[in-house]
Protein backbone atom coordinates (compact mmCIF):
# COMPACT_ATOMS: atom_id res chain seq x y z
CA UNK A 1 0.00 0.00 0.00
CA UNK A 2 1.66 3.75 -1.15
CA UNK A 3 -0.32 6.50 1.59
CA UNK A 4 0.20 9.77 0.49
CA UNK A 5 0.29 12.70 3.27
CA UNK A 6 -0.53 16.08 2.00
CA UNK A 7 -1.75 19.59 2.41
CA UNK A 8 -0.27 23.34 2.63
CA UNK A 9 2.87 24.45 4.84
CA UNK A 10 2.74 23.69 8.76
CA UNK A 11 -0.72 21.73 8.74
CA UNK A 12 0.85 19.03 10.34
CA UNK A 13 2.06 16.37 7.79
CA UNK A 14 5.28 15.52 9.38
CA UNK A 15 3.89 15.44 12.82
CA UNK A 16 0.91 12.87 11.71
CA UNK A 17 3.24 10.90 9.36
CA UNK A 18 4.98 10.27 12.26
CA UNK A 19 2.75 9.36 14.92
CA UNK A 20 1.18 6.79 12.27
CA UNK A 21 5.05 5.40 11.45
CA UNK A 22 4.70 4.59 15.57
CA UNK A 23 1.31 3.08 15.48
CA UNK A 24 2.16 0.65 12.55
CA UNK A 25 5.58 -0.20 14.44
CA UNK A 26 3.49 -0.78 17.68
CA UNK A 27 1.46 -3.41 15.49
CA UNK A 28 4.43 -4.75 14.01
CA UNK A 29 3.47 -3.13 10.30
CA UNK A 30 6.53 -3.23 8.36
CA UNK A 31 6.93 0.04 6.90
CA UNK A 32 8.57 2.37 4.91
CA UNK A 33 8.58 6.28 5.96
CA UNK A 34 9.45 8.97 3.11
CA UNK A 35 9.72 12.23 1.76
CA UNK A 36 9.52 14.49 -0.98
CA UNK A 37 11.20 16.65 -2.16
CA UNK A 38 14.93 14.43 -0.94
CA UNK A 39 13.38 10.39 -0.63
CA UNK A 40 16.67 9.20 -1.72
CA UNK A 41 20.34 10.35 -2.16
CA UNK A 42 19.91 12.35 -5.54
CA UNK A 43 16.56 13.53 -4.36
CA UNK A 44 17.77 14.82 -1.79
CA UNK A 45 20.80 16.47 -3.87
CA UNK A 46 17.38 18.18 -5.92
CA UNK A 47 15.93 18.62 -2.24
CA UNK A 48 19.44 21.10 -1.45
CA UNK A 49 19.14 22.63 -5.50
CA UNK A 50 14.66 23.54 -5.19
CA UNK A 51 15.10 25.22 -1.87
CA UNK A 52 18.26 27.04 -1.22
CA UNK A 53 19.75 26.80 -5.03
CA UNK A 54 18.43 30.67 -5.56
CA UNK A 55 15.72 31.18 -8.46
CA UNK A 56 14.62 28.35 -10.20
CA UNK A 57 12.19 28.93 -13.42
CA UNK A 58 8.64 27.84 -12.68
CA UNK A 59 9.05 25.17 -15.66
CA UNK A 60 12.31 23.97 -14.47
CA UNK A 61 11.27 23.82 -10.90
CA UNK A 62 8.22 21.49 -12.09
CA UNK A 63 10.87 19.20 -13.78
CA UNK A 64 13.28 19.47 -10.76
CA UNK A 65 9.75 17.53 -8.85
CA UNK A 66 9.18 15.35 -10.97
CA UNK A 67 12.71 14.11 -11.60
CA UNK A 68 12.76 13.69 -7.54
CA UNK A 69 9.37 11.99 -7.83
CA UNK A 70 10.97 9.83 -10.61
CA UNK A 71 14.27 8.79 -8.67
CA UNK A 72 12.11 8.33 -5.56
CA UNK A 73 9.04 5.64 -7.75
CA UNK A 74 12.18 3.77 -9.33
CA UNK A 75 14.64 3.22 -6.20
CA UNK A 76 12.53 3.28 -2.92
CA UNK A 77 9.00 2.88 -3.65
CA UNK A 78 8.29 0.16 -5.87
CA UNK A 79 11.14 -2.03 -4.08
CA UNK A 80 9.53 -1.38 -0.95
CA UNK A 81 5.80 -2.11 -2.59
CA UNK A 82 7.27 -5.47 -3.79
CA UNK A 83 8.59 -6.44 -0.64
CA UNK A 84 4.69 -5.70 0.51
CA UNK A 85 5.92 -2.73 3.22
CA UNK A 86 3.63 -0.02 4.02
CA UNK A 87 5.00 2.75 1.87
CA UNK A 88 4.29 6.42 3.92
CA UNK A 89 5.31 9.58 1.74
CA UNK A 90 5.26 12.93 3.52
CA UNK A 91 4.00 14.30 -0.18
CA UNK A 92 3.41 13.25 -3.31
CA UNK A 93 2.09 14.05 -6.99
CA UNK A 94 -0.38 15.87 -5.71
CA UNK A 95 1.64 18.29 -4.23
CA UNK A 96 2.95 19.10 -7.59
CA UNK A 97 -0.01 19.52 -8.79
CA UNK A 98 -1.80 22.00 -6.49
CA UNK A 99 2.24 23.81 -5.75
CA UNK A 100 3.72 24.05 -9.31
CA UNK A 101 0.31 23.10 -11.47
CA UNK A 102 -1.99 26.15 -9.58
CA UNK A 103 -0.23 28.35 -7.23
CA UNK A 104 2.45 28.72 -9.58
CA UNK A 105 -0.35 28.52 -12.82
CA UNK A 106 1.71 26.01 -15.21
CA UNK A 107 -1.71 23.88 -15.31
CA UNK A 108 -2.75 21.02 -13.25
CA UNK A 109 -3.52 19.11 -15.78
CA UNK A 110 0.18 19.38 -17.43
CA UNK A 111 1.55 18.67 -13.85
CA UNK A 112 0.25 15.48 -13.51
CA UNK A 113 0.30 14.32 -16.70
CA UNK A 114 4.13 15.16 -16.30
CA UNK A 115 4.23 13.39 -12.84
CA UNK A 116 2.28 10.46 -13.99
CA UNK A 117 4.96 10.05 -16.69
CA UNK A 118 7.38 10.36 -14.15
CA UNK A 119 5.94 7.75 -11.63
CA UNK A 120 4.57 5.30 -14.02
CA UNK A 121 1.23 6.16 -13.05
CA UNK A 122 1.87 5.14 -9.94
CA UNK A 123 -1.06 6.48 -7.86
CA UNK A 124 -1.73 6.36 -3.86
CA UNK A 125 -4.03 3.72 -2.35
CA UNK A 126 -4.94 6.71 0.15
CA UNK A 127 -3.92 10.34 0.17
CA UNK A 128 -4.65 12.26 3.25
CA UNK A 129 -5.07 15.68 3.08
CA UNK A 130 -4.54 17.63 6.01
CA UNK A 131 -6.95 20.97 5.20
CA UNK A 132 -6.61 24.30 6.90
CA UNK A 133 -6.82 27.73 6.34
CA UNK A 134 -3.63 29.68 5.98
CA UNK A 135 -3.44 31.51 8.80
CA UNK A 136 -3.74 28.57 11.12
CA UNK A 137 -0.31 27.23 9.24
CA UNK A 138 0.98 30.23 9.57
CA UNK A 139 0.89 30.57 13.47
CA UNK A 140 2.64 26.86 13.45
CA UNK A 141 5.33 27.64 10.84
CA UNK A 142 6.30 30.89 12.69
CA UNK A 143 6.24 28.85 15.58
CA UNK A 144 8.89 26.07 14.54
CA UNK A 145 10.70 29.18 13.33
CA UNK A 146 10.31 27.67 9.86
CA UNK A 147 12.54 29.06 6.84
CA UNK A 148 10.17 27.52 4.03
CA UNK A 149 9.96 29.32 0.96
CA UNK A 150 6.45 29.69 1.76
CA UNK A 151 6.46 32.57 4.14
CA UNK A 152 7.42 34.60 1.30
CA UNK A 153 4.69 33.85 -0.67
CA UNK A 154 1.37 35.80 -0.81
CA UNK A 155 -2.03 35.10 0.43
CA UNK A 156 -3.28 34.37 -3.07
CA UNK A 157 -0.43 31.68 -3.99
CA UNK A 158 -1.92 30.08 -0.51
CA UNK A 159 -5.40 30.20 -1.46
CA UNK A 160 -4.46 28.70 -4.90
CA UNK A 161 -2.90 26.19 -3.03
CA UNK A 162 -5.45 25.06 -0.81
CA UNK A 163 -8.42 25.17 -3.68
CA UNK A 164 -6.43 23.09 -5.55
CA UNK A 165 -5.98 20.40 -3.15
CA UNK A 166 -9.41 20.61 -2.22
CA UNK A 167 -10.40 20.26 -5.91
CA UNK A 168 -7.87 16.73 -6.55
CA UNK A 169 -9.52 15.57 -3.18
CA UNK A 170 -13.65 16.41 -5.04
CA UNK A 171 -12.25 14.86 -8.28
CA UNK A 172 -11.56 11.71 -6.54
CA UNK A 173 -13.25 11.08 -3.26
CA UNK A 174 -11.98 7.45 -2.98
CA UNK A 175 -8.68 8.27 -2.98
CA UNK A 176 -8.74 11.06 -0.64
CA UNK A 177 -9.55 11.89 2.91
CA UNK A 178 -9.50 14.94 3.93
CA UNK A 179 -9.46 15.64 7.62
CA UNK A 180 -9.91 19.23 9.28
CA UNK A 181 -6.17 19.95 10.65
CA UNK A 182 -7.31 22.70 13.34
CA UNK A 183 -7.83 20.58 15.51
CA UNK A 184 -5.36 19.57 17.91
CA UNK A 185 -2.98 17.20 17.34
CA UNK A 186 -4.58 14.19 19.02
CA UNK A 187 -7.95 14.76 17.40
CA UNK A 188 -6.67 14.37 13.87
CA UNK A 189 -3.78 11.43 14.84
CA UNK A 190 -7.30 9.70 15.50
CA UNK A 191 -8.92 10.62 12.74
CA UNK A 192 -5.80 9.39 10.80
CA UNK A 193 -5.75 6.06 12.24
CA UNK A 194 -9.59 5.30 11.50
CA UNK A 195 -8.87 6.04 8.09
CA UNK A 196 -5.75 3.44 8.16
CA UNK A 197 -7.96 0.85 9.87
CA UNK A 198 -10.45 1.27 7.33
CA UNK A 199 -8.20 0.89 4.27
CA UNK A 200 -6.17 -1.87 6.06
CA UNK A 201 -9.48 -3.33 6.68
CA UNK A 202 -10.92 -3.40 3.12
O1 LIG B 1 7.03 19.55 3.08
P1 LIG B 1 8.38 20.18 3.13
O2 LIG B 1 8.53 21.14 4.26
O3 LIG B 1 9.47 19.18 3.08
O4 LIG B 1 8.49 21.03 1.79
C1 LIG B 1 9.63 21.80 1.54
C2 LIG B 1 9.27 23.04 0.76
O5 LIG B 1 9.03 22.73 -0.61
C3 LIG B 1 8.04 23.75 1.26
O6 LIG B 1 8.34 25.12 1.39
C4 LIG B 1 7.02 23.53 0.16
O7 LIG B 1 6.18 24.63 0.09
C5 LIG B 1 7.87 23.36 -1.08
N1 LIG B 1 7.26 22.49 -2.10
C6 LIG B 1 6.92 22.98 -3.35
N2 LIG B 1 6.41 22.15 -4.30
C7 LIG B 1 6.24 20.82 -4.07
C8 LIG B 1 6.58 20.30 -2.80
C9 LIG B 1 7.10 21.15 -1.84
O8 LIG B 1 7.07 24.19 -3.59
N3 LIG B 1 5.78 20.02 -5.03
MG1 LIG C 1 6.57 18.93 7.02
Amino acid sequence: LLISFEGGDGVGKTTQIKRLATVFAAARIDYRLTREPGGTELGARIRRLLLHGGAVDPRAEALLYAADRAQHVAELIRPALGRSEVVLTDRYLDSSIAYQGAARSLGAAEVRSLSEWATGSLLPDLTILLDADPSVADRRTGARGAKDRMESEGAAFRAALREQFLALADAEPERFAVLDARRTIEEVAEDVNRRIAALLMA
